[in-house]
This record gives structure tokens, sequence and C-alpha cells, in this order.
């Protein structure tokens, strides 16, 4: 089953920049999927218009069965409910400790203290931050407030999870252990994961499906891809 379809979708900014060309495109539930591409090549933009940061202006975005395009604002709410999202730049509320940061949403959705409490746990379980629970972001190296960044974003346990060059400000090694926490994830949880990237080492090394895009085009999709040199 899909979870994901794109069907002749375009996307042109305001100032006539066109970032995406006529993109076909079905993703099934559970998969591991880099998108790679130069910069400027519409890694971004892609990732936006599957949670709705970006409307496309030709064709469908079908996202867990929503029609992305068409939701009216008011129903945004029920896409975002379906996915988790992660940046590179961790995003973090600074004043909030890890526990408060990664129970902030489902506070405000005014679940129950003990349902909160259970889920935070096991998120920050997942991302092995278990023992971090009181210290505040700046306490934290930037891999762990990735880390923490990554709990937030899984905590309701949501059907999708988007990570927009989450190790584009790690090193190697620290890269390659959040790498180790979302291919549990994905294993564990089942979670489909779209992650765009332009860490070469990191797409040859795990082998899951690679999508290229080029100034704007699909120019490549496969199943156990390596990041080809008409990416770079
Ligand atoms: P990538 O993530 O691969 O670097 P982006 O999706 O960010 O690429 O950008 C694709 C193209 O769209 C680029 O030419 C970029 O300058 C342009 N672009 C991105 N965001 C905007 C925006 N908000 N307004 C106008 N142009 C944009």
């Amino acid at each position: 089953m899909d979870l994901i379809r794109l069907k002749n979708v375009e996307k042109k900014y305001k100032n006539g920049v066109q970032a995406i060309y006529d993109l076909n495109l079905a993703i099934e539930k559970g998969a591991f999927v880099f998108v790679i591409g130069g910069s400027g090549s519409g890694k971004s933009t892609l990732i936006k218009m599957l949670y709705r940061e970006e409307k496309p202006t030709k064709g469908q975005v079908i996202v867990g069965g929503l029609d992305v395009a068409k939701l009216k604002n008011r129903k945004v709410y029920k896409l975002r409910r379906k996915l988790g999202i992660v940046f590179q730049d961790f995003r973090l509320l600074p004043k909030l400790t890890v526990y408060e940061n990664v129970a902030f949403a489902l506070e405000c959705l005014g679940e129950k203290k003990s349902i909160i409490r259970e889920k935070v746990l096991k998120a920050l379980e997942d991302v092995g931050l278990k023992n971090k629970v009181h210290s505040y972001p700046d306490q934290l190296s930037g891999g762990e407030q990735q880390r923490v960044a990554i709990a937030r974003a899984i905590v309701n346990d949501p059907k999708l999870l988007l990570c927009d060059e989450p190790t584009g400000n790690l090193d190697p090694e620290k890269s390659m252990e959040i790498m180790e926490v979302l291919e549990d994830i994905n294993k564990n949880r089942g979670t489909t994961i779209i992650m765009a990237t332009h860490d070469k080492e990191i797409v040859n090394k795990l082998k899951k499906q690679v999508i290229t895009l080029k100034e704007g085009r699909l120019v490549n999709h496969k199943k156990k891809g390596k990041y080809e040199d008409e990416a770079i």
C-alpha cells in the first residue's frame, strides 16, 4: 500500500522560480527513502509539500489518504497528526527540559498526564536518551539535541517521519548514530521515513531507496540505491 502519491506535481514559487517539474512518485508504507540532489534541486520543496508548508501549483499530493493541496487550513491538523518532522537545526525550545520538549505537543493535544509520561519515556528510550530527561538543550551535544528532536517527532507514533538534512550540522560519527536511531524507528515502529540529505557516505552505506532530484526533476528512483555522481 502506498502512503504517499504524487501525480504530475509542479511547484512554482511566487517569484517565478520553478522548484519542481512534473513529479510522479509513489512511496509505500514502511519504506525508508533518501531524497538526494545538489543544492537547489528541490529536496526541501518536496518535503515541504508533504506537510503542507508549501502547496503544489499543479498536480496532486496524497499523504495517508489525504489530498494535501485541497486540505482546508482548519483541517491541516489532520495531516500534521499523521507525521513528525526533523530539521537540520533541531528547533528545540531552549527553556524547556528534554522531557518537556518531547511532552509539549502531547500536552497541547490534552492527553492524560500518565499517558504523556509513558509515551515520552518510550520515545526517549528509543533514541537512547532516557538518562537525560532533566537536561536542558544547551547542556547536550548536537547529536543529543537531534535525538531529542527525533523523540519529539515520533512521540505520538506518526505513520510518517520527514527529515530535512537531519545530519547536516553533525560530524560523521554523530551522523551515523542518528542514522542508527532512524533505522531502528523504521524497523521497530514501522514508521515510513523520508530523509533529504547531501551526505554521500550515509546514502552509500545504508543502501535504502534513493530518489534523485536534479534541477526540480526526478532523474532516478532506485530500490537500493547509491549516491549517483549526477546528483552532486
Ligand atoms: P534544496 O532543498 O534541494 O536545496 P529547495 O527546494 O530549497 O532545494 O529549492 C529549490 C529551488 O526553489 C531553488 O532554486 C530555490 O532558490 C527555490 N526556492 C526555495 N524556496 C523558495 C521560496 N520560498 N521562494 C522562492 N524560491 C524558493
